[in-house]
């Protein structure tokens, strides 16, 4: 058995691989682009390109492809083959520097949100150098960016490289006022939890719902939930187990760092935790995990749900966003640091994560809305849609001191002492946790805990960057002016604390109370995604993410349009799912149950005609109840459907199926769920909850 550290990113062109492949002057012109964006040249991308070829196929590759993330929220590519003929009739292996840099995938059916007409369909795809190549399979996988013509970004890497330069732009005019010279760049680090569900192939085969929307959209409940709290943390079964060792071997090849994993709450479900990276590199290994734990699960008779609510009333999954900054030294920015001076510089980051948080919080959560992700978000499970912040009794007590121009009380428990004339030096806690917060500081990082288990991480984090972007910009340009360096940064803090404190929360954010203090507090809360989408629109959000350059007007028009399309398609077939499956299975199963029944008492009767049958007719009388019910409901949800076709525009049509359609859906599963209560097991149709949650041993 090869040890981990031997076949460790085996499968990925990374800087070990380089440094030996590369010729030195062609790997330190590749480092200089990778590490600070300079430009490439074509002499040093044939180079690259010719190492990374024989690399590639000395490890099988035959073809490689332009990997990119488009708007679908998955990834795409299109694969090409290196060989080409040679003149004595064979083959060889080709792939030049111009193949490396720009690929032109048929763009037109990809989402575009009106940005291409399809007849000008090409867009392209332009190599990512800061995210490795890998191998996938026989294929050369080439991270890349994709854009139209005309330049606009038609995926989710683009603008997440562009607001990470933001924040790197704002945070370097940061550091230099604190005479910090030497940094080069800073980075946004990225570590995300990532949940799932794992059941077995052959249940989920006979689910028409699992199979088409990824999610039971009928099924009453087990007899046994997640009530006994015995799953979390629990024994992790042998087939999960077999499951989980796979899965990190594939992942540890393509350099991806897995490193925990337990079981969660809910019956069959389960977290994987990576170590974390810069935000873009972190982005492209999620979309990779997602795809890895499908296809492995699948090779142990297994399926990965990784829908952000496949059972009603059992725990749904999320993805926690641990995010901080970071220098090129390594400096954690939220790290409190040791002497004041660093936590001078570290309370103005805070601060900017505040009042980000604050003035963008509905960025935040439409970063993470799609019609699954409704199901978690305000739907009577964590976290609620407000957005708001906890960071914990020892912080808060800091920041409360900074307001109030109070020395802060706890110095000598925890160490505090004042420094540089009002700023309050403290050490770390970490002890104190907040699990019911969307956004809690966590020591010397946030974790933003509102993303969907199936969200790319893009979103959420292009926003984040973004919105702290544009409050370190507002810091910049007032310190940048100030006379006396130090008496400005106490007021800004000040101030900020004073502006701003009404997102932070430390109580228990799944208390209804807490909806009610939020809505008196002024923070917004959008349950569902036809409620925030249209906010990305708004003049405050379009005009921030614009000045820095984050995405064009156009680009945000597309884009909501986009997000607004999926969240209709995804409910309409959910819609038409559940008709179908109402009205081919359900009540055909209903009727020969009741059927039998009737038999029975006939029998019954026919043998003794005092025989009371009571049970049976008091059954027969409620089935047939039901099913007229249940046809009723599926002809009004068809009928709802229907009349879709005549609202005009993407935000009425997502704000009807809001207001007619989910409500159809849920009285249709209603008398669906009841009936199933009353019919034998072996007439029902489909695999029960029970079957779902509990059979993989
Ligand atoms: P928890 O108590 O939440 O499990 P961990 O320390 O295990 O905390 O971290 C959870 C996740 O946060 C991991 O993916 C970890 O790599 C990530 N993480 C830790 N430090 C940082 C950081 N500075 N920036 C981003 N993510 C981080
Ligand atoms: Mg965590």
């Amino acid at each position: 058995m090869e040890t981990v550290s031997a076949y460790f990113g085996s499968l990925v062109f990374d800087d070990r691989v380089m440094k030996a492949n590369l010729p030195a002057e062609v790997y330190y012109s590749l480092k200089k682009t990778i590490d600070e964006g300079a430009q490439l040249d074509l002499g040093v991308a044939n180079a690259v390109a010719a190492a990374m070829k024989d690399w590639a196929v000395a490890h099988g590759a035959t073809h490689y492809t332009h990997w990119f993330q488009p708007l679908t929220g998955i990834t795409a590519e299109k694969h090409d083959s290196f060989i080409a003929p040679s003149p004595d009739g064979g083959v060889i292996m080709e792939f030049s520097g111009k193949e490396l840099i720009k690929g032109e995938p048929d763009a037109s059916s990809f989402p575009s949100g009106g940005l291409r007409a399809t007849f000008e369909a090409r867009g392209y795809t332009a190599w990512d150098p800061t995210s490795y190549a890998f191998i996938k399979g026989k294929t050369l996988c080439i991270p890349t960016a994709f854009c139209s013509y005309g330049g606009e970004a038609l995926d989710k890497k683009t603008p997440l490289l562009r607001s990470m330069e933001a924040l790197n732009k704002q945070a370097l005019r940061i550091l230099r006022l604190f005479g910090n010279d030497a940094v080069k760049r800073v980075y946004t680090s990225v570590g995300p939890e990532q949940e799932y569900f794992l059941i077995d192939k052959e249940m989920y085969d006979r689910r028409p719902d699992l199979r088409y929307t990824g999610r039971t959209l009928f099924g009453a409940k087990p007899p046994k939930g997640q009530e006994m709290d015995d799953h979390y943390f629990g024994v992790i079964k042998p087939r999960v187990a077999a499951f989980m060792e796979e899965l990190n071997e594939e992942l540890w090849k393509l350099g991806i760092l897995a490193k925990t994993e337990h079981n969660e709450v809910a019956p069959a479900q389960h977290e994987l935790a990576p170590i974390y990276t810069t935000t873009n590199i972190a982005t492209d290994h999620n979309q990779l995990t997602m795809e890895i734990m499908q296809k492995v699960a699948a090779k142990h008779g297994l399926v990965c749900l990784l829908h952000e609510k496949p059972f009603a009333g059992v725990n749904g999954s999320g993805k926690h966003n641990n995010w901080s900054m970071a220098t090129d030294s390594g400096v954690n920015l939220l790290s409190p640091g040791k002497s004041p001076f660093e936590n001078a510089q570290f309370l103005l980051f805070l601060c900017a994560v505040i009042q980000a948080v604050d003035d963008y919080q509905d960025l935040l959560r439409l970063s993470v809305a799609t019609a699954g992700n409704d199901h978690r978000l305000g739907a009577n499970e964590a976290p609620p849609a407000v957005v708001s912040m906890f960071l914990g009794d020892e912080l808060n007590a800091v920041l409360e001191a900074i307001e109030n121009d109070t020395p802060y009380s706890g110095a000598e428990k925890m160490k505090m002492k004042l420094g540089v004339d009002v700023l309050p030096a403290f050490s770390r806690d970490t002890t104190d946790r907040n699990r019911t917060s969307p956004f809690a500081f966590t020591g010397n990082k946030f974790e933003f805990r509102m993303l969907g288990s199936s969200n790319s991480i893009a979103c959420a984090n292009i926003m984040l960057n973004s919105a702290v972007a544009e409050s370190l910009r507002l810091y910049a340009d007032r310190l940048e002016g100030a006379a006396d360096f130090e008496t400005a940064l106490h007021e800004l803090l000040r101030e900020t604390i004073r502006t701003h404190k009404r997102i932070i929360f430390n109580g228990n954010g799944y208390d209804d109370a807490w909806i009610s203090e939020a809505t008196a507090r002024g923070l917004s809360n959008y349950r569902t995604t036809p409620d925030c989408m249209p906010h990305l629109l708004d003049r405050k959000n379009v005009e921030m993410l614009t000045s820095h350059g984050v995405y064009s007007e156009s680009e945000l028009h597309s884009r909501c349009e986009i997000m607004l399309e999926n969240y209709c398609k995804a409910v309409l077939i959910e819609a038409n799912t559940m008709v179908d499956m109402a009205k081919t299975d359900i009540i055909p199963a209903i009727e020969a149950y009741t059927l039998d029944i009737s038999k029975t008492a006939a029998a019954k009767k026919a043998l003794d005609a005092y025989l009371t049958c009571g049970y049976e007719t008091k059954l027969v009388q409620k089935l047939s109840a039901l099913t007229e019910q249940i046809a009723a409901r599926a002809e009004e949800l068809e009928a709802a459907v229907v009349a879709l076709h005549t609202t005009e525009g993407i935000i009425a049509e997502a704000n009807a199926i809001r207001d007619t359609i989910l409500g159809k859906m849920s009285e249709l599963r209603v008398a669906c769920d009841e009936a199933e209560t009353l019919t034998a097991k072996k007439y029902w149709p489909y695999p029960t909850y029970g079957d779902l949650l509990f059979s993989v041993k």
